[in-house]
C-alpha cells in the first residue's frame, strides 16, 4: 500500500482528500501506512448521489433483488478476504483475529441474504400482520405496511471491526433499499475502504448503494433529517456527543448507538475445580481476553466468581495467559497480535493504571511484555492483564473500559449481591453464565436481562456448540442498554424493520388488499 492520502468512494468515483492528513502507523513496525484526509471533498455532493441514484436504483429492486445483490457482494469479498487478513495483520490482527472481522462480517452478510430471501416478500414493501377491523360492518379496517424512507443510512464505525461494522450495518440498510454512507474510524479506515474497493470492483451493487469517507464528515449531520438512519458504534462519548446533534434533537433522523461496555461473566456457584464449567469459564475469560487482544466491545471485563473460587479460578486463568504469545501476526508460535496503535495502548495503560488503583494486576505487566518476531516498543503490543479487585463496592472495575487484553475478576457472595454487581455496569451488551444449576442459571438471567443485550449460558452440554461470550450472531439482537448506547442491531429481520419507515393504513377492505397485494411478510 502506498503512504499517499487514502481515497473515498463518492459519487462512483475514488477521490483523494487533500492536506497532509492524519498518519496512520502499521500497529506492528510503526511504519506509516497511509495518512487519511476527507479536506475538500464534497459530501454535500455524496448525500445528494445516494439521495437521488442510490435510492433510485435501490428502489427498483425487491426485497428478493437486493438480497440476491448483496450476497453476491459478499461472495465477492469472500474470494479476495486473503487481502483483507493481509491488512489486518498490519493493524495487529492475527489471522483469526482477522477471520473474527473479515468472515465474522462477510458470514453475517450471507446470513442475511438468506434471511431476505425467505422472510421478505418478493416485494418492495411489507404488510405487517392481518388487517385490523376498525367497524362492525366489516367495511373499514387498518393495517401497518413498511416502505423504504426516502433516505440514506450513515455508518460510523469503530476502529475494531473495519469488515464487519461496514457489513453489519451494510446488509440491513441495502435489503430496507436505503442508500449507505460508510465513515470508518480512522486507524483501521485503509482496511474498510479495501473492502469498498473489493465490493466496488465486483460490480455487484447498484450504483449509489455503497459510497466511503475515509476522514472526518463535517457538515454531514447538517443534511440529515427524518428519513435518514445514522447506525454508530464507538465509544459512549462519541455517542453523547453525536446523539445531541439537531440532525437528531431537532429533526429527528433515527440514531441507533452502540458504545462501550463493561461486559460481565458470572461462574456458578456449582462450577467447582475439577468440574466442566470451572474449566470452561476460565478458557472463555482468556478467549475474550486474547482475541483481536482484547480489542472486543463484547469481551468480557468483569469476572464474577464466587468468593471461596477467587483464588482457584485466579490460578487457573493465569497459568492459561502464560502459554500466550504476545507478537506479530504470522510470526511463530504467536497466538496475541497488537493493539491497533501506540495512542490505543496508551489509553489501555492509563485505564489499567485506574483499575489497579482498585486492587492488584495478578497477571502481566503493563509496561513490560516478551513480543516475538517484533519491536515491542514501536510496535503497539501489550501483555494480556488480569486484575482482581477485592473491594466490589469500589467504582473503577464497573466504570472503566480497558479497550484491550484486560479483564477484572471480582468476588460475590450470593445472587442478590451479584445481581447488584452486575447492575452496576449499568447497561452491557454481552453477559454469559457459566453453571449447569438450572435455579442458578434463571435467577441471573431473568435478574441480568434488563441490564443486557444477550445473555450466554454455557455448560459442558452446549459447549461444543456454542457460539462463545463475545460474538455477536446475525439472528439475535446485538447492542444493550444504558451505556451500552441503548441500541440494537441484528437480530434478524428486526435490523431490516428498523430502517423502513411503518405507516398505519387505514380504509375499506378491498383497497387495503389492493395496496399490499403480495406484500405479506
Ligand atoms: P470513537 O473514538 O468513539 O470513534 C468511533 C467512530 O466515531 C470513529 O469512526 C470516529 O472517527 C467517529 N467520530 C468521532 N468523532 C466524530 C464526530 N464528531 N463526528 C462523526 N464521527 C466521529 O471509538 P473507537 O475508539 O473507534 O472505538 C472504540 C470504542 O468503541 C470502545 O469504547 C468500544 O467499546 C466501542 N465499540 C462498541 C461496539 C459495539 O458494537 N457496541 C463495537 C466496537 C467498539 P475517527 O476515527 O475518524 O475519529
Amino acid at each position: 500500500m502506498s503512504t499517499e492520502t487514502l481515497p473515498s468512494y463518492l459519487e462512483g468515483a475514488w477521490r483523494r482528500g487533500g492536506g497532509a492528513g492524519t498518519p496512520v502507523a502499521d500497529a506492528v513496525t510503526g511504519a506509516t501506512v497511509t495518512h487519511v484526509s476527507s479536506e475538500g471533498l464534497d459530501l454535500a455532493a455524496a448525500v445528494a448521489y445516494a439521495r437521488g441514484t442510490g435510492l433510485a436504483a435501490l428502489g427498483e429492486l425487491t426485497f428478493h433483488q437486493r438480497a440476491e445483490a448483496l450476497k453476491a457482494a459478499a461472495l465477492a469479498l469472500r474470494e479476495r478476504r486473503q487481502e483483507l487478513y493481509d491488512l489486518s495483520a498490519r493493524a495487529g490482527a492475527t489471522r483469526s483475529d482477522a477471520q473474527v472481522d473479515v468472515d465474522g462480517g462477510i458470514g453475517t452478510a450471507v446470513v442475511y441474504a438468506r434471511l431476505g430471501r425467505e422472510g421478505l416478500p418478493d416485494h418492495t414493501l411489507i404488510a405487517e400482520d392481518d388487517p385490523v377491523p376498525l367497524g362492525k360492518a366489516g367495511t373499514f379496517a387498518g393495517r401497518h405496511v413498511l416502505t423504504t424512507p426516502r433516505g440514506i443510512s450513515l455508518q460510523i464505525n469503530a476502529f475494531n471491526f473495519p469488515v464487519w461494522g461496514l457489513l453489519e450495518k451494510l446488509a440491513p440498510a441495502l435489503l430496507a433499499g436505503l442508500p449507505t454512507i460508510v465513515k470508518p474510524a480512522t486507524p483501521t479506515a485503509y482496511i474498510a475502504a479495501h473492502a469498498v474497493r473489493i465490493v466496488e470492483e465486483s460490480g455487484t451493487l447498484p450504483p449509489g448503494t455503497l459510497q466511503l469517507v475515509s476522514g472526518s464528515i463535517p457538515g454531514l449531520f447538517d443534511l440529515l433529517g427524518g428519513q435518514d438512519h445514522i447506525g454508530f458504534t464507538g465509544s459512549a462519548a462519541t455517542a453523547a456527543r453525536l446523539r445531541s446533534d439537531p440532525a437528531v434533537t431537532r429533526r429527528s433522523a433515527r440514531f441507533n448507538a452502540e458504545a462501550d461496555s463493561l461486559n460481565c461473566s458470572v461462574l456458578g456457584p456449582d462450577a467447582l475445580p475439577g468440574q466442566p464449567e470451572f474449566e470452561l469459564f476460565a478458557d472463555a475469560l482468556v478467549t475474550e481476553m486474547t482475541v483481536k487482544a482484547g480489542q472486543k466491545c463484547t469481551a468480557i471485563r468483569r469476572a464474577f466468581v464466587p468468593a471461596n473460587l477467587l483464588g482457584a479460578v485466579s490460578e487457573a486463568v493465569e497459568a492459561r495467559l502464560a502459554k500466550v504469545v504476545v507478537g506479530a501476526p504470522g510470526a511463530d508460535g504467536v497466538t496475541m497480535g497488537a493493539l491497533v496503535g501506540l495512542a490505543q495502548r496508551a489509553d489501555v495503560r492509563a485505564a489499567v493504571a485506574r483499575l489497579a488503583s482498585a486492587g492488584t494486576i495478578v497477571y502481566g505487566d503493563p509496561h513490560q511484555v516478551e513480543v516475538a518476531g517484533a519491536d515491542g516498543e514501536r510496535g503497539a503490543f501489550l501483555s494480556p492483564l488480569l486484575l482482581r479487585v477485592d473491594d466490589v463496592a469500589r467504582p473503577e472495575p464497573h466504570e472503566v473500559e480497558a479497550f484491550g487484553p484486560v479483564s477484572t475478576l471480582l468476588p460475590y457472595h450470593g445472587v442478590t449481591d451479584l445481581l447488584d454487581l452486575v447492575a452496576r455496569g449499568e447497561g452491557s451488551l454481552a453477559g454469559s453464565v457459566v453453571s449447569r444449576d438450572g435455579d442458578f442459571v434463571r435467577e441471573v438471567v431473568l435478574g441480568a436481562a434488563a441490564h443486557h443485550g444477550r445473555i450466554l449460558v454455557l455448560d459442558r452440554d452446549s459447549a461444543a456448540e456454542s457460539t462463545g461470550h463475545g460474538t455477536p450472531m446475525p439472528q439475535l439482537v446485538h447492542g444493550g442498554p444504558g451505556r451500552a448506547g441503548g441500541g440494537e442491531e441484528e437480530g434478524g429481520l428486526r435490523a431490516v424493520h428498523a430502517h423502513l419507515r411503518r405507516t398505519a393504513v387505514q380504509g375499506g377492505p378491498a383497497v387495503l388488499d389492493a395496496i399490499t397485494a403480495g406484500a405479506d411478510e
